[in-house]
């Protein structure tokens, strides 16, 4: 497969689209981004790595760290996980508060802010150190000890997270949030803020398109069968109330995140990640959805 003469096609193509979409702006510190940002980095297992734009160039990840929260507890819990959070889609924003009530505290799934709490509270309760291991497990899935926190990032959405407070309060009187309200947002708050480049982002979507395993050198972090329902929740809950858009037209499993990346991968074949701030109406990046239909439409290959 032409892999990088398609790239450049959709390089060529996106020069003439204008994105109608606005970069996030209820993170003050997000709004700082160029909307004219672009990158595409696609990692195949078989043939290496292709780009086009700057692939180098960190963004905030946001939700895209709710994939990672939720493989790090699945990867020191059993099924007891899923008796405090759902798999289904919620077809509502993903900050939205209306299911929670009548649905007692039980997040729809753990890739909306509900749930992506559920799973920072669970972690709190496993680990030692909460962030420090989880930036350990993001380092180790990448072999790049460099990754960090934005902390401007972090610092100006713990000034804004009235939102992410309320759910977690109307968790805690269900009885679903263990530990202190102030600690899951902050250890949540975190992972939003971490900052990955395209390439970065790729390699760590990796283990989820190589069956659990690294790529780099076959070490094991995931089992196959625990791959298998990360990438169903990524593809039926990965793009807040329009994942079945992004399942039509796209037709892979992915996460995005309202910094305007999106990874997604095509199991035993690659990783792929894109980054355009500007989102559309739905909260994901308009250009980057537009990049990935071509990637599937040109290449003739999905996961349907
Ligand atoms: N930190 C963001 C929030 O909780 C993440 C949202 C997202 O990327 O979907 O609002």
């Amino acid at each position: 497969m032409q892999y990088q003469a398609i790239l450049n096609q959709i390089e060529n193509e996106l020069t003439k689209k204008q994105a109608k979409g606005k970069v996030a702006s209820y993170i003050p510190e997000l709004a700082k981004i160029s909307p004219n940002k672009f990158a595409m980095h696609l990692h195949c297992i078989n043939s290496g790595h292709y780009n086009i734009g700057n692939h180098q160039e960190r963004f905030s990840i946001q939700s895209i760290s709710k994939v990672f929260a939720l493989t790090l507890a699945m990867s020191i819990t059993g099924d007891e996980l899923f008796q405090r959070v759902d798999v289904e889609p919620s077809g509502d924003p993903f900050n939205s508060l209306v299911q929670l009530e009548y649905e007692n505290g039980i997040p729809r799934n753990p890739f909306i802010n509900a749930g992506a709490l559920v799973i920072s509270d669970i972690l709190i309760s496993k680990l030692y150190n909460p962030k420090k291991e989880f930036l350990a497990f993001i380092h180790k899935i990448t072999d790049n000890n460099s990754i960090e926190i934005n902390s401007k990032v972090y610092e100006s959405e713990k000034q804004y997270s009235y939102r992410n407070a309320a759910l977690l309060n109307l968790m805690k009187s269900f009885g679903n949030i263990e530990n202190k309200i102030e600690d899951v947002l902050d250890f949540y708050i975190y992972q939003c803020a971490i900052e990955m480049s395209c390439k970065e982002l790729s390699t760590a979507f990796m283990i989820y398109a190589n069956r659990g395993k690294k790529l780099a050198n076959g070490d094991d972090v995931l089992s196959p069968q625990k791959v298998k329902r990360i990438n169903a929740i990524m593809q039926t809950c990965g793009f807040y109330d329009e994942a079945g858009e992004f399942s039509f037209r796209v037709g892979l499993p992915g996460k995005s995140g309202v910094g305007g990346g999106i990874a997604a991968i095509h199991p035993e074949q690659y990783a792929v990640t894109v980054w355009s701030p500007p989102l559309n109406p739905k909260g994901n990046s308009e250009l980057g959805m537009y990049a990935l239909e071509r990637l599937t439409s040109l290449t003739g290959l999905s996961i349907f």
